[in-house]
Order: structure tokens, then sequence, then C-alpha cells
């Protein structure tokens, strides 16, 4: 990295937006020397009294050190002419996954789901061989380009997870929907699992075309951006996150909100309600005792959920999906599930259909512009018996729910990744 003498970013030339986070926004860019195009992502300083913010440094130096064909590569830094503001230069990718399932009429075939996900394994199983957590798995983060490459990226919540550095780590990352029990039941010694129970997440959700754990979120939750860039993470609830000081953080290791307990809810209501015979250390869990005493004892659904799917795809989701971080599936035993290995075989990513540029941002902000001009419309000519749309959405809903397995309908409104469902800032992440 040229840490000293970072170019400048007038090397490249601004083209448009493409994402929007919690951390910054991410630009396409063309390269003024070559020509290739950049993603550029903004290192927020807003608001740092003391210099560069060490969550950047972080996850710089976490993509410095890691080299893999599924995960995204870091070209430099660069800086505004003054230096006020500092951006990370990344390879461009045309998709996120979320933007890409989100498009309207994308079906994903099997073998192209197997592709996906045998590359997203493959990354996370490297990260994991390293000794990094991801911490933030979801299709936003997922990126592939037009030759069908997945790359795992967005190592803003990423750490280290070396056994010199064995420290509490913080319970409030991951995106809710993808936030594994043991951090909703507030463990702070976690390991590679919560990456995979992310990863599971996706699965299930390639395999049923629509999102499985998606609790709503109460609305004291959804924040403004503003609140969420002060620190607060836009679905947690409003008390204070926890401080480094393991003295004071004593006093903050409390269950969370409303919305979190709606998550563990909708977990259990899949997965079943856990006992100790299932999860030998489920209650010498933080918040166990307050939390588990509450929760109705649900039966297990996967297999009724996931009937359709072949028995392979089936048996893979009911490993994922395990409730035990002990016993979940790593990355590198799913990679040699019989899921992989079986006919339909994962296609090559260079089999891959090609696809329009679509990133979650353009395809949130595509349906919003439609779903504005439709109320425009509806507004302008009121459809006879005024009922109309809610019969073009009931129409829609059928086809949902038929939708054929292995093949995408479009997520509800807001997608696998609404911007409220964010985890911790990242600024506080340990
Ligand atoms: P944040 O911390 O803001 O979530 P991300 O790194 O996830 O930051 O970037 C936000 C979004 O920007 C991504 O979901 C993706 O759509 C887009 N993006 C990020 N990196 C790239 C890239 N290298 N190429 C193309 N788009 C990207
Ligand atoms: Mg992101």
């Amino acid at each position: 990295m040229r840490s000293y003498s970072a170019r400048s970013v007038e090397a490249y030339e601004k083209i448009e937006q493409v994402g929007e986070g919690t951390y910054g926004e991410v630009f396409m860019a063309r390269s003024r020397d070559d020509s290739s195009l950049v993603a550029l992502k903004k290192v927020k300083l807003e608001g740092e009294r003391e210099g560069f913010p060490i969550t950047a440094i972080r996850e710089i130096k976490i993509l410095k050190s890691l080299n893999h064909d599924n995960v995204i590569n870091m070209k430099e830094i660069v800086t505004s002419k003054n230096k006020s503001s500092i951006y990370m230069v990344f390879e461009y990718m045309d998709h996120d996954l979320t933007g890409l399932a989100g498009r309207e009429g994308i079906k994903f075939s099997i073998p192209q789901i197997k592709c996906y996900m045998q590359q997203l394994l493959t990354g996370l199983n490297y990260c994991h061989l390293n000794n990094i957590l991801h911490r933030d798995i979801k299709g936003a983060n997922l990126l592939i380009d037009n030759n069908g490459v997945l790359k795992l990226a967005d190592f803003g919540l990423a750490r280290s997870c070396a056994l010199e550095n064995s420290r509490a780590l913080t319970n409030r990352v991951i995106t809710l929907w993808y936030r594994p029990p043991e951090l909703l039941l507030g463990t702070q010694a976690y390991g590679p699992a919560v990456d995979t129970w992310s990863a599971g997440c996706i699965f299930a959700e390639l395999l049923l075309g629509k999102p499985i754990l998606q609790v709503r979120v109460s609305s004291d939750a959804r924040l403004p951006r503003r609140a969420k860039a002060r620190g607060r993470a836009s679905n947690s609830p409003r008390v204070p996150n926890p401080p480094s000081s393991l003295f004071l953080g004593f006093f903050f290791l409390k269950p969370q909100g409303k919305s979190e307990t709606e998550q563990l809810d909708l977990i259990f209501k899949l997965c079943g309600t856990p006992s100790a015979e299932d999860w030998p250390g489920l209650h010498s869990l933080p918040w166990a005792k307050t939390i588990l005493p509450t929760k109705k004892a649900y039966p297990r659904r996967v297999q009724e959920v996931f009937r359709r799917a072949p028995p392979s795809a089936r048996r893979l989701v009911e490993r994922f999906l395990t409730l035990d971080p002990e016993k979940r599936v790593t990355a590198r035993d799913a990679l040699d599930s019989d899921y992989f290995w079986e006919e339909p075989l994962p296609c090559k990513p260079g089999d891959l259909p090609k696809y329009e540029p679509s990133h979650e941002f353009q395809t949130r902000k595509r349906k919003q512009e439609a779903s504005r001009a439709q109320e425009e419309r509806a507004r302008r000519a009121p459809a006879p018996g005024a009922g109309a749309g809610y019969g073009a959405a009931a129409k829609y809903a059928g086809y949902r729910a038929a939708a054929p397995l292995g093949s995408w309908a479009a997520p509800a409104a807001g997608g696998m990744t609404a911007s409220w469902a964010q985890p911790k800032k990242k600024d506080e992440a340990e």
C-alpha cells in the first residue's frame, strides 16, 4: 500500500454512485491511466476526532492480508486534492447478489445457485483458514462480475479471530436477518460458525426464492441515516452500545431490543426451540436465562419448509441451520457435501448468463422510482373499483408462492438487506 505517497483520486473519473451503506458511498469510476473500471469506496472521516478511523485501518489491513479469487481485491488508496477524503480503490464488480436477485425477470438455475454457493464457501473457507471472521455476510456484500466470479466484499466489520487476540467480541455484528442464534443470545466468544449461519441463510434464500428469516423491525428502530452515522445501528434498540471497557460492559450486557428478540423467535419457529440436549452450551450463554424462558417450544420445520428441494440440498440446509454453532457445518465440509458433487453439477462461472449491471442500491432506487411512477399513474387516473392495485399485488404474491424451486422471485420491498436491517456501527465493532 502506498501509505505515504497515496495518489490523487483525480487518477479516476467518477461515473456514477453504485452503493451507499452505513459506512460511505461507493462510486463506479474509470482509470485515466488504462481506462479500466474501478469502484471507489469513500472512507467516512466525518466526526473523527482522532484522525484516520481505526475501523478503516482494520478493514484495509485485513484486505491487504487476503489474496484469493473469491475475495475482493483492493488496488490502492487514493486521496482527494486537499486530503480531506480518502478512498479505497477496488476492482469493479458488475453486480451484488441482492441487486442481481432483485431484478425483474431474473431466475437462477440450479447449476447457477451451486456455482454461486461454491464460490461463496470457497472464499469464506479461505478467510476462516486465515483466521478472519467476515461478520457481515449478506447478498449486498457478495459481488459478482460479468464473468460470473463471486467475491466476498465489505470487510468493514471483519476481524481476526486468531487465538492470541481472543478478547471478548461484540455480539452486535451481522445484519439482523443473517445473524445467528448464539449472537442473539449474547455470546461474546464465537468463531467462523457465525459466518456459516449467514451463508446458510443465503443458501436457503436461493433455494426458496425469498428471504427466510426476515423479521419486521419495529418503527423506532428505523432511524434516519444521520442517527445511524452517529453511532446507533439502525436495527438496535435505543440503548447505548456496549462500551469496550470490560467493567462498563458488564452493565450493558443485557438482552437486545424487540427486533432482536423477534428475530430469535423466527429462528426458533423454523429451526425448533433448542434444548440443552440439542445444544449443550445453550444455558451458559449470557442472555439464556432471561430470554429462553419467554420462548414457546416450537418443533423444527426445516424438512417441511424445504420439502421441494432435492434431498442433498435439504441435508445441507439442515447442517447450515444447526442452532448449536459447535455442530454447524463448516465452509469446508459444506463444500464436500453431496450437493456440490451430484448432478446437476455447479456450472463454471464463465458459463453463467451475462446481465446488465445491478447493485442493491440501484435496484432499490429503480423499484422506488417504479412504485412512485405507479402511484403517480394511479393518482392521475384512478382505476375503476380502486382495488386494481391490490388485485395486481395479490396476483404477484400468488406467482411468488408458486415460483419453481431454485428460481428467484423478487424479494419483498426492501430486498434482502433493507437499509434499516444493518448491524452495529462499524466504528464500535470489536
Ligand atoms: P458498506 O460498508 O457501505 O456496506 P460496501 O463495501 O458493502 O460498503 O459497499 C456498498 C455497496 O457498494 C455494495 O453493496 C455494492 O453494491 C457496491 N460495491 C462495493 N464494492 C464494489 C465493487 N468493488 N464493485 C462494484 N460495486 C461495489
Ligand atoms: Mg456492505
